[in-house]
């Protein structure tokens, strides 16, 4: 183990799926601790510094929700990726809204939840880094200097298109709420979201690769849209 793996902390309480994920991120070069309720996360949290935390929901003592809210609370901006039950829509929300980065709906595969930890992982590295330029794909976003190029081709973008791509940039990997977007482009949660579907539609005419087959810019049904780390 290297001195600079990532720390994940993995806290669930089903033991076997722990023991699976745990075997999964060492495999893949990740430093692990574990957690099987909110009480023993928190411990681990106060003996190890953590990049990234895995987070189930259900567990014995509390809410996972309740670990989350503390730690954003605390102003911890560990990235955390959520784990919900596939029928449980409201819980996943409010886990966005408290400040999850992702989420994974269970039963999910390995190799999702690994993509999804070196996207959140990217993110908490941009958060701290300020990264102005954003890479995906085909894609080239310069936050500073406000120039996108798509496969090094100049793209026109309208100020909006602009400010709406950028919003999605900032919050790379992950779904960002209609109501953040509606609040960053036209400055008021209150503003139609027909805009934002047409605005949408517009930039994944200039920045997608096929339009009708979106790769890059993916809805989140009912919650958002997310720019995709490719
Ligand atoms: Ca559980």
């Amino acid at each position: 183990m290297t001195k600079d793996a990532p720390r994940v902390l993995l806290v669930e309480d089903d033991k076997p799926l722990r023991a699976t994920l745990a075997a999964t991120f060492k495999a893949e070069g990740y430093a692990v601790v574990e957690a099987g309720s909110v009480t023993s996360a928190k411990q681990r949290l106060g003996e190890y510094s953590v990049d990234l935390a895995i987070l189930d929901l259900g567990l014995p003592d509390q809410d996972g929700l309740t670990l989350l809210a503390d730690m954003r609370t605390r102003g911890d901006l560990t990235p955390i990726i959520v784990l919900t039950a596939r029928d449980d829509e409201a819980s996943k929300v409010r886990a966005l809204d408290l400040g999850a980065d992702d989420y994974v709906t269970k039963p999910f595969g390995v190799a999702e939840l690994l993509a999804r930890a070196r996207s959140a992982l990217r993110h908490g590295i941009q958060v701290r880094g300020a990264a102005p330029v954003v890479r995906t794909g085909h894609l080239e976003i310069d936050l500073s200097r406000r120039v996108v190029t798509r496969a090094g081709e100049l793209v026109k973008l309208s100020r909006k298109e602009f400010d709406l791509l950028a919003e999605l940039a900032l919050n790379i990997g992950k779904p960002v709420p209609h109501e953040r977007l509606l609040e960053a482009v036209w400055g008021s949660v209150d503003a139609d979201i027909r805009y934002l579907r047409v605005y949408i539609g517009q930039l994944r005419e200039k920045v997608e690769i096929d339009p009708q087959g979106p790769t890059l810019i993916s809805a989140d049904a009912g919650y958002g849209y997310r720019l995709n780390q490719l």
